[in-house]
């Protein structure tokens, strides 16, 4: 059992193969996935999906990308999307001044509304943070975190920024950046975060963990995660599965 807490399987790099590609994925022990909307339409093409295959669920939202893009009126149709059973968080949201594809006020007020939303509708946050981590917390301080809590997806920040969301409650979703010859802090991160307080995830299609890197990623090959975070915690990989699969399903209540 595992499951991938972060994939986009609404990309048209899935559109030849998706249903070979969830098959896969049960076929490598996954019982569910979960499949990320990033604006609007991505969001509609998650939930149809996830109305779709049983083993799948989705979330709404709008990428800090996107932000530009996220008219007024999307506040109120990713609310009646949220609505339905299969809809498990709101997101992904958050920051990205790396790519800096929107402008950041604008990123942070469209931030801003799916934090408010997530507390309206009581579903969790799933975060993306990239080079922001001071005016993240600064904003998730003064909308306060949702009841629901929230994960910070493709975790790859210092120990600091680990520790800090930690303490706000946040859970971790660790990504296949840590297969990488250069993860940074993450490695440190993986072995002295809290058993109850993380997930794994893929990110697919992008970010495949080695062996598997330069192809495009998919939910089966979340198992190479987990084999390394097996790995630096000094447990077993059936050990990791369990408890990262216990932890979604209380998370996002699968
Ligand atoms: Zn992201
Ligand atoms: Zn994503």
């Amino acid at each position: 059992m595992l499951i991938d807490t972060h994939c986009h399987l609404d990309h048209p790099r899935f559109d030849n193969d998706r249903a070979d590609v969830i098959a896969r994925a049960r076929g490598a022990g996954l019982h569910h996935m979960i499949t990320i909307g990033c604006d609007l339409k991505s969001s509609r093409r998650a939930l149809d999906l996830a109305k779709t295959h049983t083993a799948l669920y989705a979330t709404v939202g709008i990428h800090p990308h996107d932000a530009q893009e996220a008219m007024p009126d999307h506040d109120e149709a990713l609310k009646a999307l949220s609505a339905h059973p299969k809809c498990v968080a709101i997101g992904e949201c958050g920051l990205d001044f790396y790519y800096d594809n929107s402008p950041r006020t604008e990123q942070e007020d469209v931030f801003r509304r799916q934090i408010r939303l997530a507390h309206d509708v009581a579903l969790p946050l799933v975060i993306h943070v990239r080079d922001a981590w001071e005016r993240f917390f600064a904003i998730l301080d003064e909308e306060g975190v949702p009841e629901r809590g929230g994960v910070v997806h493709c975790f790859t920040g210092t120990q600091d920024n680990a520790d800090e969301s930690l303490k706000r409650g946040l859970h971790l979703s660790i990504p296949g950046v840590l297969t990488f010859k250069n993860p940074g802090d993450l490695p440190e991160v993986v072995k002295t975060m809290p058993a109850d307080r993380f997930f794994v995830e893929t990110d697919s299609p992008f970010l495949a963990p080695i062996p598997h890197r330069g192809k495009r990623n998919e939910p089966s090959f979340v198992v190479a995660v987990a084999q390394k975070v097996a790995e630096l915690r000094d447990t077993t990989y059936d050990a990791v599965a369990a408890q990262t699969t216990a932890n979604a399903n209380a998370f996002f209540r699968l």
